[in-house]
């Protein structure tokens, strides 16, 4: 409840009228204050306090009998003016923030507090006025006003920004002819672009909201690919070309690759996982059907071809009796012609075999030293022009097939001697290393760019500058690769352009137990 206010005559009583303590409280406070005569003409101060005089820098003395507008000088036009003089004519209170300026002209804000002083008939006598100087307060207003703007602006360039890299990705992620799904990380989907509908035949509503692995008929639903996909957001390992061929709802059955990397997008998006998946099928179709190709087109080459061997086999055996010496230098280059005919188709052959996997192993135990050196033997005879130098020994065994690990050597051996014209040395050297054997071919010719380096392993890759100056289908290097993975070793090469290259391979020496 609210007290009753003391009368004035009470108050006068209770202070005795002791006009000093009076004074000395007015003179004491922070705040200016100013008393100002209603009853004369213009409204004159009549009273001010010290804190007054010093807020506004005027002497008492300047102060005492002007109107109070004096502080606010030529600034007349404030609104607030207007709202003191009403609550004057009225006789109310208000309170106003107003410009006012100090004796010397330094503007300061007034938050001033005016109010009317009544007598005992309640005709107002004079006004009161209080007054603080808050332009400290303004001005951290004021620049605290400024940075929430500024940090305002900066959240809606910000939002803008984002925005627009939003509109800019997701546009991409339609046009992509890719199917894309983004996961949460509970593996639920969170958007799938056009391509993947169309591909799947479903619609967003069928997609969107559910578990990768419930879409469809649980196509997705692979333990290995689980597996994978658990470990994509804590280790950020991709899922690369995971292979799924099942009998699709609506499209039947394909082959897809899939592969699955976790999202980071300026670290907002991280625990996302964007899965991009590739219909194989067809190009499957295609290469099944190239190989297939190869493999009777190089059964059917080889069957006269060996009638052919038979026959120059016969009449190099008979020669008429008349038989010059033109006749059987012709008679041998044929068979040698053949002989190489005959090795380029069994090449062909090799690799659908290795395409298809049927590529059989007879695996015996054999002396890899002795092997070597008889390759290098029949190359050294067939290649006059190079030195091909034999160095280090070993004395290993190895457990596998002796013809294949040789045509290996020999095709290793052979490239080098084709792709360096004009130089004349090549290194071959045999080592131990661990429980492996390393055999290092070394030319110095012309060399393998990095670029090129990737691929020479693949079937049928040959350096685009060297197809038309050297003879070669782009398989032997592919051979050896897998004949030496077949053995569990493996085949690498080194190489700087024009100085040359380093062909290497291991093979694991054999147990005395691996025979047993
Ligand atoms: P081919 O010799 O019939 O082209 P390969 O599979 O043996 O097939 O070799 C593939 C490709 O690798 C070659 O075409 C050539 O570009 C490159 N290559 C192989 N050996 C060497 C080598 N010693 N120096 C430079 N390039 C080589």
């Amino acid at each position: 409840m609210e007290t009753p206010r003391q009368s004035y005559s009470d108050q006068k009583n209770h202070l005795g009228n002791n006009l000093d303590l009076y004074l000395m409280a007015l003179n004491s406070a922070n705040s200016g204050i100013i008393i100002t005569d209603n009853l004369q003409p213009d409204n004159p101060i009549i009273y001010c306090n010290r804190a007054f005089e010093k807020i506004t820098g005027y002497k008492h003395d300047e102060i005492i009998g002007h109107n109070c507008r004096f502080l606010q000088l030529q600034d007349r036009s404030q609104s607030e003016r207007q709202e003191i003089k009403k609550s004057i004519k009225e006789g109310t209170e208000c309170r106003v923030q107003i410009r006012n300026y100090k004796k010397n002209g330094k503007l300061f804000w007034n938050e001033l507090f005016v109010s009317p002083v009544k007598n005992e008939r309640g005709e107002i006598t004079h006004f009161i006025g209080v007054q603080n100087d808050i332009t400290e307060a303004k001005k951290n207003e004021h620049e605290l006003r400024e940075e929430k703007a500024s940090i305002e602006r900066k959240i809606e360039d910000r939002t803008k920004q984002l925005k627009d890299n939003e509109i800019f990705l997701s546009s991409i992620i339609q046009t992509v002819r890719e199917s894309l799904l983004v996961l949460d990380a509970d593996y639920k989907v969170l958007s799938a672009n056009s391509h993947f509908l169309n591909t799947f035949k479903v619609t967003s509503l069928d997609t969107v909201g559910t578990l990768l692995f419930e879409l469809g008929n649980h196509q997705w639903d692979i333990a290995a690919l689980k597996e994978l996909l658990i470990k994509i957001l804590p280790t950020n390992n991709p899922v690369i070309d995971f292979e799924v061929e099942h009998d699709f709802p609506y499209i039947g059955k394909k082959i897809m690759l899939l592969n699955a990397y976790r999202i980071e997008f300026e670290g907002q998006y991280k625990d996302r996982i964007l899965i991009a998946i590739e219909d194989i099928t067809e190009k499957r179709e295609i290469d099944r059907r190239k190989d297939d190709f190869l493999s009777i087109a190089s059964h059917e080459l080889k069957t006269p071809l060996t009638t052919i061997k038979g026959l120059v086999q016969l009449l190099q055996r008979m020669p008429p009796e008349a038989a010059t010496q033109k006749y059987t230098t012709t008679l041998d280059k044929v068979g040698s012609y053949v002989d190489r005919l005959n090795n380029l188709i069994t090449e062909l052959l090799d690799t659908s075999k290795i395409q298809s996997g049927n590529i059989e192993l007879h695996k015996e135990p054999f002396d890899i030293y002795k092997t070597i050196k008889d390759t290098v033997e029949n190359l050294s005879l067939a290649t006059p022009d190079y030195k091909i130098i034999l160095s280090g020994n070993t004395n290993a065994v190895i457990l596998g097939d002796e013809l294949q690990i040789s045509q290996v050597i020999n095709n290793l051996i052979s490239n080098a001697v084709k792709y360096s014209p004009g130089t004349n040395t090549i290194e071959v050297y045999l080592n131990k290393v661990g429980n492996f054997i390393k055999v290092s071919v070394t030319d110095y010719g012309m060399g393998i760019s990095a670029q090129d380096k990737a691929k020479i392993f693949e079937r049928f890759f040959r350096a685009r500058d060297i197809q038309k100056k050297f003879p070669g289908l782009g398989i032997g290097l592919y051979i050896s690769h897998e004949i030496i993975a077949n053995h569990k070793g493996t085949l690498w090469v080194e190489s700087e352009i024009g100085k040359g290259s380093t062909f290497s391979f291991t093979l694991p020496i054999m147990n005395v137990e691996d025979n047993g």
